[in-house]
């Protein structure tokens, strides 16, 4: 007999009281299209948990496609048998044999249907008994086993599980509606992106460019971190915005030292045009405090000053090692480190100012007409969408 399910707990999910519903089809959606290349796969879902029939698709595979599914709090490999005390002893028998090097082990019986014959406290002896009587040096451990062997009774069949393996944890991507990500090259957006979409969001990303100063490579990182994302969720858009016109303008009619900062400002004050014109209503930067100039209090009080949409920045708190260590995890490091230049970084003053006044960004900006400037980047934005590579695996550390 062989493992012909994987069961799937929602864990965080049952909190969630009466949107629980939108939750679980949320889940199973994101689930069915991730798994969409193992076509004759089942799923199946519950009130508390989530049945994918195998129908002979790869379960190992499917398994590790699973970890990236925000939403999934474990999952455990899992023979169906019907409701029959030998058929569930003949599975359990085969579950520990098919096991390698186990010495010792457990069984916990949980019967929600009551109608079954036989109390979970009796069964656990009963299939114990059974493992024992039928192996050899085997023995049994209630509380450091080798291997635990679930036996779940309900209504419509039991399941028997064994090792359990975690899950991605957070809210089903969609679940708790869109932000749109202020996506550089670097190492920090992108992980700002990963966290949010944790939390249930789906993401648009938006990118500001300058060719020729950045060049088509640049680019072309931006879109391969976009792809990243897009496999913790179905697809991810990209507004790619030209901002060379208006960076040469900053540049040219604004005192160095504030340069930064009112790039900044209409950095945000496009990204909240253009969310405006898409339905989204936050955005999300990989602003960290204190990184770097643009990043102190000041300069955060300042930028932020030009929005009142709800900034997201998973990152505020974390150092760079932290934040490095995540990248890391979810494989995009690699792409965040090629050298090519940001936007930021080519029009970016000598010394910034780290403390800018509110009401002297203000005046400063007075004098310089940029209204028009700013429809006119808007509607050169191009907007590409990204889809996740099938077949594509991305490694998740166990650091949730
Ligand atoms: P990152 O690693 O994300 O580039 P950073 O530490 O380099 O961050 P900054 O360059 O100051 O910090 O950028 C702060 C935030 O502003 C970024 O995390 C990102 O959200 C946004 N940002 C910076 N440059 C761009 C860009 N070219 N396009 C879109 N968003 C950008
Ligand atoms: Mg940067």
């Amino acid at each position: 007999m062989q493992y012909d399910h994987i069961v799937v707990r929602y864990g965080e999910l049952t909190l969630k009281g009466q949107n629980r519903k939108l939750f679980i089809n949320q889940l199973a959606k994101n689930v069915r299209q991730a798994l969409r290349s193992f076509a004759a796969i089942q799923i199946n879902k519950t009130r508390d948990r989530m049945y994918i029939v195998l129908n002979g698709e790869d379960p190992d595979a499917i398994m590790k496609r699973c970890q990236t599914i925000f939403g999934i709090h474990d999952m455990s490999l899992a023979m169906k048998v019907r409701n029959d005390e030998e058929a569930i002893k003949e599975a359990g028998l085969q579950l520990l044999k098919d096991k390698e090097g186990v010495r010792t082990f457990k069984v916990t019986t949980k019967r929600s249907n009551k109608d079954f014959p036989i109390t979970s406290q009796q069964f656990n002896h009963v299939l114990g008994g059974h493992l024992l009587i039928n192996t050899d040096g085997i023995t049994v451990d209630v509380h450091e086993p080798d291997l635990e062997i679930t036996v779940d009774i309900r209504k419509e069949a039991t399941f028997l599980t064994s090792d359990k393996v975690i899950g991605a944890a957070g809210l089903p991507v969609g679940s708790s509606g869109k932000s749109l990500l202020l996506l550089s090259g670097g190492i920090d957006s992108p992980v700002a992106g990963y966290l949010t979409m944790k939390r249930g969001v789906e993401i648009e990303a938006i990118h500001f460019h300058s060719p020729p100063y950045t060049s088509e490579r640049a680019k072309e990182k931006v879109l391969d971190l976009a792809e990243k994302l897009a496999y913790y969720g179905h697809s991810v858009r990209v507004h790619l915005v030209p901002f060379t016109a208006l960076q040469q303008k900053i540049h040219r009619e604004i005192p160095h030292g504030y340069s930064m900062t009112v790039m900044r400002r209409m950095m945000m004050r496009i990204s909240e045009a253009v969310a405006k014109q898409e339905g989204i209503l936050s955005l999300v930067t990989g602003e960290s405090l204190g990184q770097v100039a643009s990043q102190t209090m000041e300069s955060m009080h300042a930028i932020n000053a030009v929005t009142s949409y709800p900034v997201i920045r998973p990152l505020v708190t974390m150092d760079k090692k932290e934040i490095i260590a995540i990248s890391e995890s979810i494989d995009m490091y690699g792409i965040s480190i090629r050298p090519f230049e940001d936007c930021c970084t080519v029009f970016v003053p000598k010394q910034p100012k780290t403390k800018p006044k509110l009401e002297k960004v203000e005046q400063m900006e007075a004098l310089i007409d940029v209204e028009q400037d700013i429809q006119d980047v808007i509607e050169a934005v191009e907007t590409v969408t990204i889809k996740a590579k099938e077949g594509e695996t991305n490694a998740l550390d166990e650091l949730f």
